[in-house]
């Protein structure tokens, strides 16, 4: 039997060049290192463009499981690790080709050491002869079922038949951080996780209307945190208590322009807490046209408040593309618990779908709002989530 002792991982994105390059290697190994933690007797190596974890008797689909998770990789393999020489490299190569039940194979060696005495095409004819002589298997070279890769370094050779993809994207965490709002919808875990592809730390801001909202939907809100923080590690959550805001807001306004303002209010308080934790900008989960506060009249208004930049990782995705990632990522079941959200609590039967900035300054003239945004970032509840348990790696 071919006993996988090692994974290879490849980097993604390498077009990253000198120190960010170390950047993205350092962070990277230290992602998969909390992300396998409970794995205490893998060994890992790192190089110029590979990380090699040494597997004990770890099961290989839950290491892969994890690994899949884990942005940066472009794609890992299960590995043998073997000598440097070539009698030892054809044994191994011979072994997997009388294991599997493929016909056809092409071998595809590359050879790190240029010190090796043979030149990688040698090696594969020299070893494909072998696989020929030994077994009922044919080449292809175009299409074969079965490619089995041989990498040679100065003392180890890894060789593998498998290729896995990995997520892509950038290491958790060497982009920056941004402060996303949080609801309990579907939309915006599934930003979270885009952000976090793009190696962005992501920090949390939830607003809730208490007593109008229940503990059940603060609950439902750390969890959908919980299960994003997958992606990165761990997240904080800003709670902030947003009722005698809302409550003011439906006061001085009434209810066609009670979303605008509330949402102008959600990003002024949004760009307090962001500027406070060393966020350089807001994410959301809003998409162009899917509700009212959401027309590009509405989110010019809004985004008219502050001067922190947005980002949007979901402004042109459709409400059914956005379905299929949140049921990817695992938020889709819990964003659709039905917990009300200081949005709907109050549900303004008419939004306006074209408001403009002149009316939101009239009604906000209407009352003090700065020191009540003031008051609520100062009550702050801050909390932190992690991924705990071994089930919610799987
Ligand atoms: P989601 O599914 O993310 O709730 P949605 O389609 O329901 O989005 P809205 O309710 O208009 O749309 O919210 C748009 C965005 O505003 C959300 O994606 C989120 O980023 C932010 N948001 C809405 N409600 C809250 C809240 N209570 N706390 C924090 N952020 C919020
Ligand atoms: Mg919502």
């Amino acid at each position: 039997m071919v006993k996988y002792d090692t994974v290879l991982i490849r980097y993604g994105e390498l077009s990253t060049k000198g120190k960010n390059r170390k950047d993205f290697i350092r962070r990277l190994d230290r992602n998969i290192r909390y992300m396998l933690r409970d794995f205490k007797d893998l060994q890992y190596k790192r190089t110029y463009d590979r990380i090699y974890i040494k597997l004990q008797d770890e099961d290989p689909e839950e290491i892969a499981e994890r690994l899949k998770k884990v942005f940066g990789i472009s794609s890992f393999s299960f590995t043998e690790r073997v000598d440097s020489d070539i009698d030892a490299i054809t044994a191994r190569c011979l072994e997997i080709a009388k294991e599997t039940d493929k016909k056809t194979f092409k071998m595809l060696t590359k050879r790190h050491d240029k010190t090796f005495p043979m030149v990688s095409d040698a090696v594969n004819r020299h070893i494909a002869g072998v696989i020929l002589d030994n077994t009922d298997l044919q080449v292809d070279v175009h299409n074969p079922q079965l490619l089995i890769r041989v990498e040679i370094h100065e003392n180890d050779t890894y060789i593998t038949s498998d290729k896995i993809p990995g997520a892509g994207g950038y290491p958790a965490g060497i982009n920056g951080k941004v402060l996303l709002l949080l609801s309990g919808g579907i939309d915006s875990p599934v930003a979270a996780y885009e952000l976090m592809k793009r190696g962005i730390e992501v920090e949390a801001v939830h607003f809730a209307s208490p007593p109008y909202t229940s503990q059940a939907a603060r609950d439902k809100v750390a969890e959908l945190a919980r299960l994003v923080s997958i992606y990165q590690g761990r997240m904080k959550i800003h709670y902030l208590n947003f009722t005698d805001i809302q409550l003011a807001i439906y006061k001085a306004a009434g209810d066609p322009y009670a979303v605008t303002l509330m949402r102008r209010m959600m990003f002024r308080l949004a760009e307090m807490v962001a500027k406070q934790n060393n966020c350089l900008a807001l994410g959301t989960g809003e998409s162009v046209g899917q509700v009212a506060s959401q027309t590009l009249s509405s989110m010019a208004v809004i985004n008219d408040v502050i001067r922190i930049p947005v980002l949007r990782p979901l402004v042109c995705f459709d409400k059914v593309e956005i379905i299929d990632l949140a049921r990817r990522i695992g938020t889709y079941e819990t964003s659709i618990l039905p917990y009300e959200d200081c949005c709907t609590i109050f549900d303004p039967k008419n939004p306006v779908t074209n408001p403009t900035i002149h009316k939101s300054e009239y009604y906000e003239s209407k009352f003090d709002w700065q020191t009540m945004l003031e008051k609520c970032v100062a009550a702050e509840e801050t909390v932190t989530v992690r991924p705990e348990t071994k089930d919610d790696f799987l």
